[in-house]
């Protein structure tokens, strides 16, 4: 259903329909209740530094009123790094010659009470896409083990049939992330390559079978560098819209994930720069303040530092991007972490600035 509704949507003519916003009629937009597809390229669309400053602002104020001073903390765990696709940007890609890990139950269980140790109380379980080493029973068989330590468990896995999730949420799963990667079609097959992720329709309705599911938390995102960042903008604005009116139940979130150098030598055609990514996280808050907004570790310390006070609602900490990782097992990353403070630097941070490090989402009992 969304696929459909996307082929109608065309987000360059309204960038190019709003190219060149009056400074005044941007800083009202930002004052808005509710803001539409042409004001959001409008403000996107702006390069003055006063509308950049009053929409920090009033993001900041949004996020304060609905979050307070609050930032939510999780850790990834890499289930597997087995891969049969062949993402151009990816370091688990399945034409790399690395050596491939997919962690045992029994070294879950050692990673999930490695992690505990540091205080977290959610936990995204992270695997790359293959049937053979870690097929939906052995995903099924993670989350319960997983659901044993911590109240919230996601998973940012390859996508599934809604009877999958429908699984995964009897054995307690609370969250799906599922990045498109790109939503442009045309761009989609340049960088996937071979593999079941090569289906972009599949992949766009990953979502729908999750909310369908009844999953409590979807969370959304572009690989930023991919494509022109105020098109993947309007893109995901226009997904989580759909989400809202489908799948109202269910809490809704973005990330903002920007490639990084990893092992292989992929340079990104449409780098997004620290504003751009800030704009982009700043419209997200001004379409809706109840939106999570996450940013990982693939961010450097000051960068993620100087969104805290933006808009942010939670972070990952304390990550390594291998299977095994938190238990010092020695296998290949799938991008270097630029923030490697640990969860108590990070934490210790958050207190100086007035914040509260949440270690899980919500109570058990809820
Ligand atoms: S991005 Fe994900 S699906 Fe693509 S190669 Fe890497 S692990 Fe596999």
């Amino acid at each position: 259903m969304m696929y459909d509704l996307l082929k109608d949507f065309d987000p360059q003519k309204i960038i190019k329909a709003n190219s060149l916003p009056e400074e005044t009629e941007c800083l009202q937009i930002i004052k808005k209740k509710n803001i539409n597809f042409n004001d959001i390229a409008k403000l996107l669309n702006s390069e003055s530094s006063t509308v950049l400053e009053a929409m920090a602002l009033e993001s900041r104020n949004k996020t304060l009123k609905r979050f307070g001073r609050t930032v939510s903390l999780y850790t990834p765990i890499y289930l597997s790094s087995e891969c049969v696709n062949s993402c151009i940007y990816c370091s688990f890609n399945h034409n790399n010659q690395l050596e491939r890990k997919t962690l045992s139950f029994d070294e879950l269980e050692k990673e999930c009470i490695e992690i505990k140790k540091f205080g977290f109380d959610s936990i995204l379980l992270v695997s790359g896409e293959s049937k053979k080493h870690a097929p939906v029973d052995y995903l099924n068989e993670c989350i319960k083990i997983a659901k044993k330590h911590f109240s919230y468990t996601a998973l940012e896995i390859y996508p599934v049939d809604f009877e999958d999730y429908q699984l995964f949420k009897q054995s307690g799963v609370d969250g799906v992330t599922l990045y498109q990667e790109t939503y442009n079609e045309t761009l989609y097959p340049k960088y996937h390559l071979r593999g079941p992720k090569t289906d972009f329709k599949y992949r766009i309705g990953t979502m729908e079978r999750a909310g369908k599911a009844q999953i409590k938390k979807l969370n959304i995102g572009a690989l930023l560098g991919l494509n022109d960042w105020k098109e993947e903008t309007l893109y995901l604005i226009f997904h989580l819209q759909f989400l809202k009116k489908h799948f109202w139940e269910s809490e809704l979130a973005v990330s903002f994930p920007r490639i990084r150098k990893h092992a292989g030598s992929f340079n990104p055609p449409f780098p997004v720069t620290d504003q751009q990514l800030v704009k982009m996280m700043l419209v997200m808050r001004l379409f809706d303040e109840t939106l999570g907004l996450l940013i990982s570790t693939r961010e450097n310390a000051a960068f993620r530092n100087s969104l805290l006070k933006l808009g942010i609602t939670s972070m990952s900490a304390g990550s390594k991007t291998s299977p095994g990782g938190h238990i010092g097992a020695e296998s290949q990353t799938q991008f270097e972490i630029s923030d490697d403070r640990t969860p108590l630097q990070i934490q210790e941070y958050l207190a100086a600035q007035g914040y509260e490090p949440v270690y899980k989402d919500w109570e058990q009992g809820i």
